[in-house]
């Protein structure tokens, strides 16, 4: 760890995340030499929406990039939720696909996105979404990660940070990021205290964290003078200005100030989320021989 005093360090998720890509691209192509297969990912679109088009885009050409196979379905934004599931169980029973992604949010009218998770196979649910995956994750079993919790987690390690006995404040209750976060934050024995709309004082919480992960979504909700000196901060949020550039949860500027480590947006967690998909589909692809 570095010291309080000293000016922050940026915690750089885009050259992590490529590190791991090249790691992974490495020990796929060995593995596949040696006989294992090669892992299998497929994702799933349902309608146009841009934003979601140009993420499951990014997914696929990550995926090239490291030697895993992609198999992408799009369907129609009203196919509704039984040929979603139609799709989902052919993509389940079919042996070179490891991992499934169904890319959310799903259009808001004609599907249920509780039962579609829970459609996906729990050994192919890359995304850690699954009912079953999520709650190992509650009982410290083996499981399925998601990836964004995932990806901050391997973003705290590079601070050499132990989290033992610290004080962990996670904004946001979100079942993909906020919660499951916590989740990981516990079995490193941290003390974790979750925030969310209803928090009252955020910013004495938020001072006394020694470790701060910021999932919100609300554009730099976070000041500086609420970032205790030396504190970990980890800006989940991606917001976006109406110049179109985007901007965290966090004052990027004050913030970096006070913290020994911060991460920036864009550049922080967002590449590492999709780094850890990649990770994912590697396990779920080779079990125990991607250890
Ligand atoms: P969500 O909307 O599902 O949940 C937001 C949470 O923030 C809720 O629990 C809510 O109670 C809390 N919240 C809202 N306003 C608040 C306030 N003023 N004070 C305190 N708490 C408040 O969001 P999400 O899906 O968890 O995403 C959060 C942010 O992280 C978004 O900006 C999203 O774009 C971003 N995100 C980034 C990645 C990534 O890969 N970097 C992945 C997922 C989400």
């Amino acid at each position: 760890m570095k010291s309080p005093c000293e000016e922050s360090s940026i915690l750089d998720g885009k050259a992590l995340a490529q590190r791991i890509r090249s790691e992974l691209r490495a020990r796929i192509s060995e593995g596949v030499e040696s006989g294992l297969p090669v892992p299998g990912l497929a994702t799933v679109l349902v309608g146009e929406d841009p934003a979601s088009s140009i993420y499951v885009r990014h997914k696929i050409r990550a995926c090239e990039e490291v030697g895993i196979r992609s198999f992408h379905k799009t369907l129609p934004a009203d196919a509704g939720q039984a040929t979603l599931l139609e799709t989902i169980q052919i993509l389940n029973q079919d042996d070179a696909v490891h991992g499934i992604l169904v890319q959310l949010p799903l259009p808001k009218e004609g599907y249920s996105e509780a039962e579609i998770l829970e459609a996906i196979l729990p050994s192919k649910d890359v995304d850690g979404f699954h009912p079953l995956s999520l709650g190992a994750l509650f009982q410290g079993r083996p499981g399925m990660i998601p990836c964004t919790p995932k990806g901050i987690l391997r973003l705290v390690d590079e601070t050499e940070m132990d989290l033992t006995g610290k004080r962990a404040v996670v904004l946001g209750r979100s079942n993909i990021v906020g919660k499951p976060v916590a989740q990981l934050l516990l079995a490193r024995h941290a003390t974790v205290v979750m925030c969310h709309s209803r928090t009252r004082d955020l910013e004495a919480e938020v001072q006394a964290a020694d470790l701060l992960v910021a999932a919100v979504g609300v554009p730099e909700l976070v000041q500086e003078d609420w970032i205790a000196k030396g504190a970990v901060v980890i800006d989940v949020g991606i917001n976006r200005r109406e110049d179109g550039t985007l901007v965290g949860d966090v004052a990027f500027e004050g913030a970096s100030k006070k913290a020994s480590w911060i991460t920036p947006v864009p550049g922080g967690v967002g590449p590492m989320t999709i780094a850890m998909l990649l990770e994912n589909t590697l396990e779920a692809g080779w079990g125990d021989s991607a250890d």
